[in-house]
């Protein structure tokens, strides 16, 4: 049988001038998994735009590790090894997987590295020593620079960015101003950049170059979070830190607060992160969704941001509603901590109850069987359907890699849903309160969830409803 493989592709903003956007990465990535003859199991995929934050977590590189030694893959595909580990301490946690399982494949498509054998290691290990350095002496050349341009009142030069005034670079235009903050508003809101590019382009704003169609998505991205709005000092992207590593701000009129500015990124992130494998918009995972159900259709409800929420307001940042999209009635939602916290205390003081009682252990099934049943019927159909020349060969071809590809997707999450159940079962126990339980990876707070309701109902609370109501959501008890 084919090696499981994943490929892991990680975007930093000094990407785009290189041209490697996640894209290029990507498909390069695949073309040497087909070339090696792997399975493609799984993309992960990391937004580490570094000059969001410094240390930035990478959530799917995380994954990724534990996927590699539980054995749900066998190895990793990367484009080259700075994209898998930057810092040396990266480095050493891959290859401490590669120790304990001693069969895994590494490999890159700019360089042959491999990670099994010693040779390979040292020469990782100096790859990223070297490359770690090098960003640190530039970064400490370029600080002191323009701390020296800070300090004797000269801006960086070139020409004002959208937002300031053409002739003025410390001064905010206030017209432009207003439409960037009118444009984030919308990013928080979940509007996606396409749409506002297109607004942009109707009314013509973001200083469009003559003659160019558009103004490019990345671009449109740039503007609503360059870290300049809010006062930050960048150079090629990167947010500049004076020597006690706390931001350089330069002296012009700002746009947005810190706080703002951080929003804005964080939404752009999160968006950028839905966009994983196939192109599907996966999104983030809300604890309920696919288990709690409308108490008037009883539809499945899924979490959604909530679209009136704003950073510093006292809205709930997401809620789960009955979606006339998913074929409910639209009628029904709720906000999203509240019923959360809600049932995570009731199914936490429940199985307290239970392991005291030593209660028999439950069938507990996968959320995502329908769907996996639904793609592996689609890919049997269209195959048969090729078969009997009902369809070409072509057609066939032009669907069938994205459903294998999603197929793949969900055996992988079956099997680590699976797992983390297994786990589940010895770790409930250990679990004192509601934030042990929000510690835990998603998948693992849902399969506990899981273990003692079949699912949660959700009823009407009627007009003019504000206060939150416990007695309104019904958990449905496994029995
Ligand atoms: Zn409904």
């Amino acid at each position: 049988m084919a090696r499981k493989v994943a490929i892991y592709t990680r975007i930093s903003r000094d990407d785009e001038g290189e041209g490697l956007g996640v894209a290029r990465q990507r498909e390069d990535c695949e073309r040497l998994v087909d070339l090696r003859g792997w399975s493609l199991a799984k993309i992960y995929e990391d937004n580490d735009v570094s000059a969001y934050k410094r240390n930035v977590r990478r959530p799917e590189f995380e994954l990724m590790l534990s996927d590699l030694a539980s054995g749900l893959i066998d190895g990793v595909v990367s484009y080259d090894l700075d994209r898998l580990a930057r810092q040396p301490k990266d480095l050493e946690r891959v290859i401490d997987v590669f120790d304990s399982r001693k069969r895994l494949t590494f490999a890159t498509v700019t360089n042959d590295i491999d990670l099994s054998a010693a040779d390979g290691r040292t020469m990782a290990r100096v790859m990223v020593a070297f490359a770690n350095k090098a960003s640190h002496d530039s970064s400490r050349r370029i600080r002191r620079k323009h701390l020296e341009l800070a300090m004797s009142g000269k801006s960086s030069g070139g020409p004002a960015p959208y937002g300031w005034q053409k002739d003025d670079p410390n001064k905010v235009d206030r017209e432009a101003a207003s439409h960037i903050r009118a444009a984030q508003k919308e990013i928080l809101a979940g509007v996606r950049i396409g749409t506002i590019r297109r607004r942009w382009h109707e009314e013509r704003l973001g200083h469009p170059r003559e003659g160019t169609k558009r103004i490019a998505h990345h671009h449109l991205e740039h503007m609503l979070t360059n870290p300049r709005l809010c006062g930050y000092r960048t150079y090629h992207g990167e947010i500049l830190l004076n020597d006690n590593g706390e931001p350089v701000t330069g002296e012009w009129e700002t746009i947005n607060t810190v706080k703002e500015w951080e929003a804005v990124c964080a939404a752009v992130a999160e968006r950028k992160k839905g966009g994983t494998g196939a192109g599907r918009p996966v999104g983030r995972k809300y604890l309920l969704s696919g288990i709690a159900r409308c108490g008037l259709c009883h539809t499945k409800i899924r979490g959604q941001i909530n679209q009136r929420w704003q950073p510093g307001s006292k809205a709930s940042k997401y809620s789960y509603q009955c979606s006339v999209v998913n074929g409910g009635c639209g009628k029904v939602g709720r906000v999203g901590e509240p019923v959360e916290d809600l049932i995570i205390d009731l199914v936490l003081e429940e199985q307290r109850k239970k392991a005291a009682e030593d209660g028999s252990p439950v069938e507990v099934r996968w959320p995502g069987e329908a769907e996996f049943q639904t793609v592996s019927d689609d890919i049997k159909a269209l195959t048969a359907a090729a078969n009997a020349r009902e369809i070409t060969v072509s057609s066939l071809l032009q669907v069938l890699p994205d459903l294998e590809r999603r197929r793949d997707e969900l055996k992988l999450e079956r099997a680590r849903f699976l797992r983390e159940l297994k786990r589940a079962e010895s770790i409930a126990e250990g679990i004192k309160n509601r934030e042990d339980f929000r510690d835990l990876p998603i998948e693992r707070q849902q399969s506990i969830i899981l273990h003692s309701l079949s699912a949660v109902s959700i009823h009407p609370a009627g007009r003019g409803r504000r206060i939150f109501d416990p007695d309104l959501i019904e958990p449905i008890w496994r029995e």
